[in-house]
Order: structure tokens, then C-alpha cells, then sequence
């Protein structure tokens, strides 16, 4: 296998704090396993970009991001822009959209010695990244709400088969590498054209895998279940809006806002991004939980590995994830967690422990 290239977005606030803490786990990792370093790419993004290149978006970071495997994304507040940039799709949604990466892979894996609500949790939500009730939030071209009057609203969800066919797919392939359950999530019950059609697409895509099971739960039992009985659930399926509400109750089943890691993938790109914002009350004080993000680099890792068929990016990827939570076990984390540990000196420890292996 030679290098993979992989770019780097550090980001606004705790971006350029947690983004080299993934970056030195990575390179720890690939050399723990023997494989090739990674060639890194740094790139313009976000409030930094707007300064020298005179936008959030510039347009030759997206063209050298096209030419890479893949990348690291730190997170970006958008909302503190100037105008006009302010307005503008943020710097995710426009790569998310340009490169149009379509399932959103968000693992909720409970910590030991981590604060979770439901310590037995280990499940993945796949969300559809593209179209659904959040069909509008990807072009930003106001055309999914709209106000035919001041005092009525309407908004638009979008459905089609092949964006629910390829989530689907992406969801029963991660099941075949994990407990073989898919749960698909939906309201066919109450807007039985569109929830139905989500519905009725994953289950034929299931048909396709029949060594995993496929069984469904309406959204609104889905929240009673995961409260109820989280560890039963394996992998999840949800259309856009659905997923991002099971997402965060999942992630807050399963630990906090700075473990909680995702990936965005498309067949041929991917993108790791922590699920948290940009936390500008703790940034640039050494304040910031990398957790979230070192393990959306080992999430990229193991998308590598399969994709590739490459069996030292894909040990790589555990070397990572099992560091960090030997490290958490054993004590070590940030403010957060309830622990001291700033930044680099939690990543310090990660590190150590992926060099000294299993
Ligand atoms: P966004 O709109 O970008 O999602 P947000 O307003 O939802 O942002 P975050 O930036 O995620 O919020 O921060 C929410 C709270 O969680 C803040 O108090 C922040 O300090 C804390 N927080 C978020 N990420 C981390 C982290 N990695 N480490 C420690 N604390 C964090
Ligand atoms: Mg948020």
C-alpha cells in the first residue's frame, strides 16, 4: 500500500487544538503497524481562510481535497463569521455537499470510566447526510421552506430511492463487520409516502443481506427503546432529521459531547469530524477533550482499511481506539471527563499507549 494523503482542516475555537491531537495519533499508529506514514495536507477553512483567501470555502482547498483519500475536519462556528459569510452554507455542509457525502456514520460506544448513561450502549446510527427533512440544509437554496403567507410556513422533505438505497446499503455492510442487526427507524405510520418509502427501500436493500437481521421502529419508540434498553441495538438507520435527534440521544447515552466521534462517507471519500461544535468558551486554553476527534481519525483509518483492503490501516484504527479508552480507564482525561489532563497531555498518554501496543 503506498501513502495515503490525507488533508487537514483545522477549524475555528478547539479546532487547532484537537485536530494535531488526531493527526499525532494517526502518525503513531500507522508506525506502530509498519505501514507508510501518512502525507498530511494542511488546508485553508473557515474564519482563518476568509482572512487570506477572501472566503470560508476556497475553492482551491476543495480542489486539492478531490485529490486526496481523505481528510480530518475540526469543527467551525460559522455563526461567528462576518457577513456575507456568516450566510453562506457552513464550511461542512459545503464540503459535505460538494463532495456529496452521503451516509453519516455516528458510533456510540460507552466508556468504562466514562459517564454514561447507559454503560452497555455499543451501537452505530447511519443518518442519511443528503436529502430528507433536511433536504434543504445541504444547497441552502431556500427552496425546501418556504411562507406563502407571513403567518403560514411549509417545509419539504425529500425522499428518493437511490439516496435511500446507497444509506441503506452502507448501513447492512457495517452490520456484517459488526453484530449483524439492523434496526430501521421511520414514521410510515403517520407520512406514509415519504417515512414509507424510506421504510420500504431499506427492507428491500435487506433482502440483499440475509444473514443480517433487519427488524424497524417508529421514531418516536425508538427514543423509548434506546432510554429503555440501548445495548440491544446494533446498527441504526435513519433518514436525515431522524438520525440527528437519535444521534445525539445515542451519543448522550453513551458518554459526552467530547467522545462522541463520526465519519462522513461517501464510496470514495471520507471525512472524520468530531460530533461536537467548536467550543469557543474553552478554546486556546489547552481545555479541549481531543477524544471525539482522535477517534473520528481512527473511524478514517478503518474506512481506509476497508476500502482498501488494507489490513494495517484497519489495526491501526484499533491501536487508536483502544489507547484512548485504555487511557480514560485508566484515569487520564480532561476537564470534562472530570479528570486534569490538558489537550497534549492527554493525547501524550494516548500516544504512549499506542506505541507500547496491546
Ligand atoms: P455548534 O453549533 O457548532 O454545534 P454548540 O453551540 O452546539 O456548537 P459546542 O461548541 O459543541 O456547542 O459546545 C457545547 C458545550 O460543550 C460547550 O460548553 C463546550 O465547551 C463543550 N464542549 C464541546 N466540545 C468539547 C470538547 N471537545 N472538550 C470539552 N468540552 C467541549
Ligand atoms: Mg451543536
Amino acid at each position: 500500500m503506498s501513502a495515503y494523503r490525507l488533508g487537514v482542516l483545522l477549524g475555528d475555537g478547539i479546532g487547532p487544538e484537537v485536530v494535531p491531537a488526531a493527526v499525532r495519533a494517526v502518525d503513531a499508529a500507522m508506525a506502530a503497524v509498519g505501514a507508510e506514514p501518512v502525507e498530511w495536507d494542511e488546508l485553508p477553512l473557515g474564519a482563518a481562510a476568509i482572512g487570506t483567501h477572501g472566503s470560508a470555502v476556497p475553492d482551491s482547498t476543495l480542489e486539492a481535497l478531490a485529490g486526496l483519500d481523505g481528510w480530518l475536519l475540526g469543527p467551525h462556528d460559522s455563526a461567528a463569521y462576518p457577513e456575507p459569510f456568516r450566510s453562506r452554507l457552513n464550511p461542512s455542509g459545503a464540503i459535505r455537499t460538494h463532495f456529496d457525502l452521503y451516509a453519516n456514520i455516528r458510533p456510540a460506544r460507552a466508556f468504562a470510566g466514562g459517564a454514561a448513561l447507559a454503560p452497555d450502549t455499543d451501537l452505530v446510527v447511519v443518518r442519511e447526510n443528503t436529502e430528507g427533512f433536511y433536504a434543504d440544509r445541504n444547497t441552502h437554496a431556500g427552496t425546501g421552506e418556504y411562507m406563502p403567507t407571513p403567518d403560514v410556513a411549509i417545509a419539504m422533505g425529500v425522499f428518493t430511492r437511490r439516496a435511500v438505497e446507497r444509506v441503506a446499503h452502507a448501513a447492512f455492510r457495517l452490520a456484517r463487520r459488526r453484530r449483524s442487526r439492523v434496526t430501521v427507524v421511520h414514521k410510515a405510520n403517520v407520512l406514509p409516502l415519504s417515512s414509507g418509502l424510506f421504510r420500504r427501500v431499506c427492507l428491500e436493500v435487506a433482502q440483499q443481506y440475509p444473514d443480517v437481521t433487519v427488524d424497524e421502529a417508529h421514531m418516536d419508540a425508538m427514543t423509548v427503546h434506546l432510554l429503555r434498553r440501548a445495548a440491544d441495538f446494533d446498527v441504526v438507520v435513519a433518514e436525515n432529521m431522524f438520525g440527528d435527534i437519535l444521534s445525539d440521544l445515542t451519543g448522550e447515552l453513551a458518554g459526552s459531547l467530547g467522545t462522541a466521534p463520526s465519519l462522513n462517507a461517501s464510496d470514495d471519500r471520507a471525512m472524520a469530524q468530531a460530533a461536537h461544535g467548536s467550543a469557543p468558551d474553552i478554546a486556546g486554553r489547552g481545555l479541549a477533550n481531543p477524544v471525539a476527534m482522535v477517534l473520528s481519525a481512527a473511524m478514517l483509518l478503518d474506512w481506509l482499511g476497508t476500502r482498501h483492503g488494507d489490513a494495517r490501516a484497519a489495526d491501526a484504527a484499533v491501536r487508536v481506539e483502544d489507547a484512548v479508552r485504555d487511557a480514560v480507564r485508566d484515569g487520564i482525561s480532561t476537564r470534562d471527563l472530570g479528570g486534569s489532563a490538558s489537550t497534549a497531555g492527554f493525547t501524550d498518554a494516548v500516544v504512549e499507549r499506542i506505541a507500547a501496543g496491546p
